[in-house]
């Protein structure tokens, strides 16, 4: 249970996590809070969309959806990567959330299967983000974009005191059949092409929040062996933990920690 963040709170959040956005006019006070009666919060975790569909800020923003009143969402996230604000007040983008699954979140356990015998409406207490992709299965959520979505969900957890359990998708909480987020991201630090799964963004929220708000995921690196190393050493130096030794041994497919020689070249791990 928390109080849902204000607009300083906000901004000096995203900013902390290496959020790029910008600021849609109003976002401030912009909300269902007096249309429907009921105050926004307290708010118990984060809730991930796909748009289905392109070009959706305006839609999110101001025009809504038919039946339902915007803002549809607290933050659109396009392509580009750089987040847009669009209101930090109640918004219309959960519908009902099944009970038992918002207990899960709360408590940051393994989310169970939707009992629809009981739900909630999750817009008292979901921050959302809609994420720009058509939802068909082919469109890729690009780079960027992956990377601000990771950091998005971090820095409200990290804001929080959450951890990534408090992160969750509209499939995993709606009653009301929605199978969204989902799709092949282009790639993400060193990893490649892959598909989006809420637990891949979970390990990835939970990856960030290991390290300082400043971090960024790593890319791999090749580092040649010198007189006097050993993968120890080399772990150490170059990832920050001798520990990891037994990960550069691996990457390399090296069967003995003894078996390197001055002049291989060797795979680092990302830092
Ligand atoms: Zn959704």
């Amino acid at each position: 249970m928390a109080t849902p963040m204000t607009p300083a709170q906000w901004r000096t959040a995203l900013q902390a996590e290496g959020v790029k956005f910008t600021e849609y006019s109003n976002w401030t006070t912009r909300g269902r809070d007096s249309a429907t009666g009921k105050t926004f919060g307290p708010v118990h975790g984060v809730l991930n969309h796909h748009t289905a569909g392109s070009n959706s800020l305006k839609a999110v923003a101001v025009d809504g959806a038919p039946a339902l009143p915007a803002p549809l969402c607290h933050t659109f996230l396009p392509k580009t990567g750089i987040a847009v604000m669009v209101s930090c007040h109640r918004a219309n983008h959960a519908g009902l959330a099944a009970s038992n699954v918002i207990a899960a979140i709360i408590n940051e356990k393994t989310l169970p299967k939707q009992n629809k015998a009981t739900t909630v409406d999750g817009n008292d207490c979901l921050y959302g983000i809609e994420t720009e992709n058509l939802g068909d299965g082919k469109d890729a959520y690009t780079k960027a974009q992956y990377d601000a979505w990771v950091r998005w969900n971090a820095a409200i957890c990290r804001h929080h005191g959450w951890g990534s359990g408090s992160a969750a998708g509209h499939l995993e909480t709606s009653v009301e059949g929605k199978i969204d987020p989902k799709g092949p991201v282009e790639g993400y630090g060193s990893r490649g092409k892959f598909t989006f799964s809420m637990k891949q963004l979970r390990a990835d929220v939970a990856e960030r929040l290991k390290h300082a708000a400043s971090w960024s995921p790593g890319t791999s690196s090749t580092y040649t062996v010198a007189s006097g190393d050993t993968l120890w050493s080399i772990a150490a130096a170059k990832l920050g933990d001798g520990n990891r030794w037994q990960e550069i041994a691996t990457l390399n497919g090296l069967l003995h920690a003894d078996a390197i020689a001055p002049g291989q070249k060797l795979k680092l791990p990302p830092k």
